[in-house]
């Protein structure tokens, strides 16, 4: 599509950040918006999968990506109660030159800032929260429950998952929730002296598990989410403060290592896991959806931010080879669908790596080695 084209993104999380460095790289005027008043540093980590490393070199920042986290040694498998390893995925120089970068433990808030150093400071908009769309003959308007208004020609809803732009292409529906609560918690490395922690290990029981890993090549702080069955909560139950007996209660029984792990944990957060059904409708019009507020996962896989930032590496040159809008998100579509949709169903039934199996195809993918194609 014409360089002219305005574009604006509605969310700054992952896939809004990197599509819309994408999109600036090729000379689109890009304008991005967030309901945040601003950038907090939330005490999470993230998974990142060799396909983002990847896009990461595109936007000229793997290099500060691979500095501000880790590269883990491997991704073990471990049960939860004998300690067993099921598996062991190495990540050495061989692994990375086979699946064409690296593997990448990293901060969320780490992961941000470098996305951020892509755009130019004027481009980001704080403290506007989408309210609505309204069609116009020749674009779109956006309304902000601040009041504002802003023309474009071009809308990415990268929303998240409680998209309000999802809600004007999908129709309103609520997310779903799993059945099971996430627990987080980060804390030094040194309140687990003596404890055997390896750069990055899933624990794996019955119907819960529980992942921990660095989130710095300094090794100085652990970060542990575990994922356990309740029924007391559902989708809209707020996130709230917990403790270290839920992590004790929801995995007694545990191997010794992990016991050392969670008895670590004193700051504790819960959240309700949810997902949404698969709808492959993920534009109309001049409007597009990217990210969760397409596709959100059930987060057992690791896997919804390195598809958020796919989604922005695909839908950014689907855009620049478009003829117009319909044409630039059919193209889009096309790529994305069928392999998001394999990351759905894998994500759902909890199997990623629990016992050797083949992962060329996740982490081996390459954004920018496929023809962009219109064949559906
Ligand atoms: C517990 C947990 C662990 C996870 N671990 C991993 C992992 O290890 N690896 C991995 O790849 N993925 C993981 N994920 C999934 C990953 O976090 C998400 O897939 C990813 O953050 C999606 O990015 P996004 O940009 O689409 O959405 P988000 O990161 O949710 O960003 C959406 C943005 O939109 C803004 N917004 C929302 N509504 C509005 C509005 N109306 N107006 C303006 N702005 C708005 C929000 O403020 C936010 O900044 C995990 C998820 C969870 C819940």
């Amino acid at each position: 599509m014409d360089k002219t084209a305005r574009i604006a993104v509605v969310g700054a999380g992952i896939a809004g950040l990197t599509v819309a460095g994408l999109l600036r790289q090729q000379g689109y005027s890009v304008t991005v918006f967030d309901q945040a008043q601003s950038f907090w540093r939330i005490g999470s980590g993230i998974i990142l999968g060799a396909s983002t490393a990847k896009v990461m070199r595109q936007l000229g920042i793997e290099a500060d990506m691979v500095r501000a986290g880790v590269k883990p040694d491997a991704f073990v498998s471990r049960d939860v109660t004998t300690g067993e390893v099921l598996n062991e995925l190495v990540f050495d120089a061989e692994a990375e030159g086979r699946f064409g970068g690296p593997f990448v433990n990293i901060h969320r808030a780490d992961l941000h800032q470098i996305l951020l150093s892509t755009l130019a400071p004027e481009t980001l908009h704080f403290d506007h929260q989408l309210a609505g769309i309204d069609h116009a003959a020749d674009g779109v308007r956006l309304s902000f429950t601040n009041g504002q208004h802003f023309d474009t020609d071009l809308v990415i809803g990268a929303d998240g998952i409680r998209s309000v732009v999802r809600d004007l292409v999908q129709g309103t529906s609520a997310p779903r929730y799993v059945g099971k609560v996430a627990l987080r918690a980060t804390f030094p490395t040194e309140k687990i002296a003596g404890v055997p922690m390896r750069d990055c290990t899933k624990w794996w029981g019955d119907d819960r598990h529980l992942l921990a890993y660095y989130m710095s090549e300094r090794r100085d702080e652990c970060y542990i989410m575990g994922a356990v069955p309740s029924d007391d909560w559902d989708e809209s139950t707020p996130p709230r403060e917990g403790s270290r007996e839920d992590f004790l209660n929801g995995f007694a029984g545990a191997h010794d290592d992990l016991l050392g792990l969670m008895m670590a944990a004193e700051k504790v957060q819960l959240l309700p896991i949810c997902d949404r059904t698969r709808n492959d409708k993920w534009s109309d019009g001049r409007i597009v959806l990217a990210g969760d507020a397409c596709h959100a996962v059930r987060p057992f896989m690791a896997a919804g931010g390195s598809m958020a930032i796919e989604d922005g590496a695909i839908l950014a040159r689907a855009i620049a080879a478009g003829s117009s809008p319909e044409d630039a998100f059919r193209i889009y579509e096309t790529m994305r669908i069928t392999r998001v949709g394999d990351v759905q169903r894998i994500s759902a039934e909890n199997s990623w790596l629990k016992t050797p199996h083949p992962t060329e195809w996740f982490f081996g993918y390459d954004p920018y080695a496929h023809e962009l194609s219109k064949a559906a």
